[in-house]
């Protein structure tokens, strides 16, 4: 994730945000924060306090994200609705995930792995420009 981004998040979101999400492709960046604002419409930070009224996880790597939300049962109001329209919006990022380039957020359905670097969903555009990349390296 680039600075600026890093930067919003943290400010906007900053119950939600994680320190691991640095490390997270720049593609990604955008449907992180889709999710992040979906879950801070359901249920806003309790004003005052200190701990989030729900916690958010997102594991990533090797071209996969998944993410894992919890409400927290001690803080906010929590009712059926609540707890479905979390279930909706993990949903809508995790499926995001898999039709979303790493590197430059275009439309992407495959996980590639060019030799020499790990596995990747990417585009067909970023795909061909890594393997140049690779192929520039080797001839070196
Ligand atoms: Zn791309």
């Amino acid at each position: 994730m680039m600075d600026a981004d890093i930067k919003r998040l943290r400010r906007l979101y900053p119950r939600l945000w994680r320190h691991e999400l640095a490390k997270m492709s720049d593609g990604w960046t955008k449907i992180t924060e889709e999710l992040m604002e979906a879950l801070d419409e359901i249920q806003p930070p309790i004003p005052g306090e200190y701990g989030s009224p729900l916690f958010l996880m997102i594991q990533f790597g090797g071209g996969f994200a998944l993410a894992f939300v919890s409400p927290n049962p001690g803080l906010g109001e929590w009712n059926n609705e609540k707890a479905l329209a979390l279930i909706e919006a993990v949903s809508v990022f995790n499926d995001a995930v898999v039709e979303t380039c790493e590197i430059c957020a275009g439309p992407s359905h495959s996980i590639v792995q060019e030799p020499g670097s790990n596995q990747q969903r990417l585009c067909e555009r970023c795909s061909e420009q890594q393997l140049a990349k690779f192929e520039a390296r080797s001839v070196q």
